[in-house]
């Protein structure tokens, strides 16, 4: 058996060892709702990774009990999204598959005594819940005979009675400490229209119900979930025990994720969506999976960041800046380099003269240490921030008299400035050292900074897109989400590329040297760099 890593994978090896299950079969179950977020990110791998690691089962399980606020373009996106992950589920499932079964174990639970038809409106259900330190009241249709409650379920289900005039509801504990014990519904009259179901049903299950059944049908093992469940366990346990499943799956919660600086709720993504704060659900800036993906996050970086984090049992926030570290991780071993300026500023050199090609370095961390061809000539730009009027103390970038080398290319020294109206640098006249080239500098010139440049003559223009969080920090957190908005979240340049980026496919991850790492996008106003993470941490450890 293999070592556990964390307390579920303790407690199946346990099980396994006393022999109470001999096989692994899990689920993860989203309610098609919405899009996938980070958050999912992690139950997938929990899900997934219990599959792979007892070679067992996984399935996809949409949980669509919910006809209103159910689509079939989030089945699909949900799809999307886990095969982008690299997950392969056993068996797509549907709680809505499962109608037939979960009304036949309603019936078989209204003919054991266990279930009963209330009339009671929601309302009054809810108003005789009792608290937290004071019983509930019982229904007053709680003694109904097995015969009469068949007769009344059968004829919600047949289309006898108004929405909401009538429930099934299992006889439990009106005094139970635990509300959810306290006879709760298991089935509620709702005429609507649902995506696969269709108008057949106008009775639908409630989740906790419908969930232990679902799980038992599949052959589910364990139903892992998050820990808002731990005082629904009792009820999932009652059903499997009331219905004699054998085996019995067995409910199993962790700690959801929660990281800075993001919004994880879907309804608060939706609203963003709605309301036009982000451009959509894939828009860069948003926690989905669509978004992570659309900003060139690799699909490995977010795996790699769930294994880190670990399972807990325990709700607590995890720093974005340790999710940025494992992308940053992943794209300086992985990423190609390019060289690009966010603020171009010209330079002239004035003692060089016609073109020539010089050798770039595509990945350092390439063992094989492969090059392409870059072009340089007379006329290049470098940023406006690697040059300083007033450089303070230990300055190593360009400033006036000063040197510097041009990554892959020669040293040059400034030697006058052209000014604009306003005082600030317009352009700068530079010579360049001819014995310095990189590889073969035999100048004797020692030039501290390294800075990158692009080839005037053939650099592209090019919008160039660097992302806040839509978030503001932990220091605004407890504030309701749109206070703690960050309206700006995007910050545009009118830069310069290489060539090169742009013959590049959209999802192909890029460092821009010195700069961050990018991947070209297009957007409505056409193609842009796009930000998927900067190249250092912002953020104090
Ligand atoms: P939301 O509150 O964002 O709508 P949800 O829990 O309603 O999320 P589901 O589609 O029901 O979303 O979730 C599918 C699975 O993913 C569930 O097992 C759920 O517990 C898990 N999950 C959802 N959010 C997180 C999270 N932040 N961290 C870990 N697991 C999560
Ligand atoms: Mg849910």
């Amino acid at each position: 058996m293999t070592e556990a890593t964390n307390f579920i994978e303790q407690i199946i090896n346990d099980e396994l060892s006393t022999g109470k299950v001999n096989a692994v079969q899990t689920r993860f179950p989203p309610e098609p709702n919405g899009y996938l977020h980070i958050g999912h990110a992690k139950s997938l791998c929990i899900n997934f990774g219990m599959k792979d690691k007892y070679n067992g089962k996984c399935n996809l399980f949409l949980d669509d009990t919910n006809p209103s606020k159910e689509k079939e373009e989030f089945v699909e996106a949900i799809k999307k999204d886990i095969e982008w992950l690299g997950f392969e589920w056993d068996k797509i499932t549907y709680a809505s598959d499962y109608y037939d079964d979960i009304y036949a174990f309603a019936e078989k639970e209204i003919m054991l005594g266990n279930a009963f038809v209330c009339d009671m409106t929601p309302e009054e259900i809810s108003k005789n819940r009792g608290t937290l330190t004071e019983a509930g009241k019982e229904s007053p249709y709680r003694n109904r005979t097995v015969e009469e409650n068949l007769k009344l379920f059968r004829e919600m289900r047949d289309g006898k009675y108004a929405d909401g005039s009538k429930c099934l509801r299992v006889k439990i504990d009106m005094a139970s400490p635990n509300i959810n014990m306290r006879d709760p519904v298991i089935y509620r009259i709702l005429r609507e229209h649902h995506y696969r179901a269709g108008d057949k049903w106008c009775i639908y299950p409630m989740y906790d119900f419908a969930h232990p059944i679902c799980d038992y049908m599949q052959g589910v093992t364990h139903s892992i979930c998050t820990l808002e469940f731990e005082d629904h366990r009792p009820l999932y346990d009652w059903v499997g025990i009331t219905l004699g499943f054998n085996p019995k799956p067995r409910q199993i919660e962790f700690a959801r994720l929660n990281v800075t600086n993001l919004v994880m709720s879907k309804r608060y993504l939706k609203k963003l969506v709605e309301d036009g704060s982000v451009d959509g659900w894939d828009d860069p800036r948003m926690p989905t999976l669509t978004g992570l993906r659309n900003r060139g996050v690799p699909a490995e970086a977010l795996k790699d960041f769930c294994a880190r984090i670990g399972v807990a049992k325990a709700n607590s926030e995890v720093q974005i800046s340790y999710l940025e570290a494992c992308i940053r991780e992943y794209l300086n071993i992985h990423a190609e380099r390019a060289m690009a300026v966010l603020k171009p500023l010209k330079v002239t050199i004035t003692n060089y003269e016609g073109s020539e090609e010089l050798d770039f370095d595509i990945n350092p961390n390439d063992e094989n240490k492969p090059t392409r061809k870059i072009t340089f000539s007379k006329n290049i730009y470098i940023d406006a921030d690697d040059f300083s009027l007033c450089p303070p103390p230990k300055y190593h970038r360009l400033k006036i008299d000063g040197v510097v080398r041009l990554k892959n290319a020669y040293i040059i020294k400034c030697d006058e400035v052209i000014y604009n109206e306003d005082g600030t640098a317009k352009e700068l006249l530079c010579s360049y050292y001819p014995d310095s080239k990189s590889g073969s500098d035999t100048s004797g010139i020692k030039a501290k900074g390294v800075i990158q440049w692009v080839n005037a003559e053939d650099a592209v223009d090019i919008k160039i897109r660097k992302y806040g969080y839509l978030l503001k920090d932990e220091e605004y957190s407890g504030q309701d989400f749109s206070e703690r908005m960050n309206k700006e979240s995007v910050t545009e340049f009118n830069g310069k590329v290489e060539p090169y980026f742009m013959t590049a496919d959209e999802n192909k991850a890029f460092q821009f040297l010195r700069t961050g790492y990018f991947k070209k996008l297009t957007i409505k106003s056409g193609e842009i760099a796009s930000e998927i993470v900067s190249l250092k941490d912002n953020f104090n450890k």
